[in-house]
């Protein structure tokens, strides 16, 4: 598409030049006024073609959908790393507008196949009436209508083929969209609305719940004491040594430093031997920096836990786990508090 093939442009002898012929050819592409915040924020992506702006711009654009000027004005000149919250929405909205221009054209393709149908329709009539009129009669007519026909179900079939492919691209894609929206992007776990969905249906269905809020204790410390990146990477450590300890559960990155249990089918103590197991794993591992293998000293968390009643809704529940949790922490952290 134009804005792709813009970002790498044509040779030419002068870099300068080069640059200032790909900026305006750009955003005539995108149609975008060439006002100054524009032609900054094509400077940008233009000068680093292989940088997170040109990743996000292209995600945007995949699929032949223009940049709108919402979009220039969320994704600035910065250099923000694609799988950034903001990042995603931005692919999402990209991807609505991407699925509004296919279900235009799809909407196109069956206009236009019920007109080859009505021709169909047509045809064959005249070829009914042809053979009534022509007992023996013309057989060049017939066969000249028979062709006209077939001609007319191979093109319609031919744009009933490219439709269903479309359309089951678009449903891939859909998916994609719905599975992001659904996952935490640092840790690769679900996220807080799909951990609510989850405990929709699972209430629906009637099963026993247990639900647990668990929260790295002193947090704020790895980070002051290592910086955010290697607080990042204890994040994952303990986002999948809670999924491997509690497997066959729904394990969720709830916000922050904080992750939600949702316990399927077992009842309150074998949910707690199962979270206690994570949390004592978690707490005698020797967590080290990658770089020199220094060790981080301890890393725990406490956690919360409390079974469904039938009284319970999802705040009752979520507020129960929450308290045991605060309780957990006021005993001196790295244990758990339940019913
Ligand atoms: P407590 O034991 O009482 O829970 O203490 P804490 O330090 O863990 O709690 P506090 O709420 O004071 O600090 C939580 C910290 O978690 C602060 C925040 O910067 C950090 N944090 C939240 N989300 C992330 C993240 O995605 N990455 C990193 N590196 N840190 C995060
Ligand atoms: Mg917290
Ligand atoms: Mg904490």
């Amino acid at each position: 598409m134009g804005g792709a093939s813009a970002l790498r442009g044509a040779g030419g002898e002068d870099p300068a030049r080069r640059l200032y012929g790909r900026i305006g050819t750009f955003l005539t592409d995108q149609r975008l006024d060439p006002n100054p915040a524009n032609y900054a924020f094509a400077y940008h992506l233009l000068a680093n073609p292989d940088g997170p702006l040109a990743r996000a711009v292209a995600a945007l654009t995949d699929g032949g959908v223009r940049l709108t000027q919402r979009d220039i004005e969320t994704l600035g000149c910065e250099n923000k790393p694609v799988a950034n919250p903001k990042a995603i929405v931005q692919k999402a909205d990209g991807l609505v507008a991407q699925t509004q221009m296919q279900v235009e054209g799809f909407e196109d393709m069956v206009t236009a196949i019920r007109a080859e149908t009505e021709g169909f329709g047509r045809d064959l009539a005249a070829s009914a009436e042809a053979m009534q009129r022509s007992t023996g009669g013309d057989i060049a007519e017939i066969a000249g209508i028979t062709a006209a026909m077939l001609e007319r179900v191979r093109t319609a079939e031919a744009r009933l083929d490219s439709a269903t492919r479309e359309a089951s691209e678009l449903r891939k894609k859909l998916e994609e969209a719905r599975d992001n929206a659904r996952r935490d992007p640092l840790t690769d776990l679900p996220n807080r609305r799909a951990f609510e969905e989850a405990y929709a249906a699972q209430a629906a269905s009637g099963e026993r719940i247990c639900m647990a809020v668990c929260d790295i204790d002193h947090f704020k410390s790895v980070n002051d004491r290592f910086g955010h990146a290697v607080g990042d990477r204890v994040l994952k450590a303990i986002a999948d040594a809670l999924s491997t300890s509690c497997k066959g559960h729904l394990v969720a990155r709830y916000g922050g430093e904080e992750f939600a249990v949702l316990f399927a089918g077992v009842d309150l103590a074998a949910a707690r031997v199962t979270l206690d197991a994570a949390r004592a794993g978690v707490a005698t591992r020797q967590y080290r920096l990658r770089e020199d293998d220094a060790p981080l000293g301890e890393v725990t968390f406490s956690g919360g836990l409390t079974a469904a009643t039938a009284e319970d809704s999802y705040q009752s529940l979520f507020q129960r786990a929450d308290q045991f949790l605060y309780a957990a922490k006021t005993a001196g952290r790295n244990c758990l508090r339940s019913d």
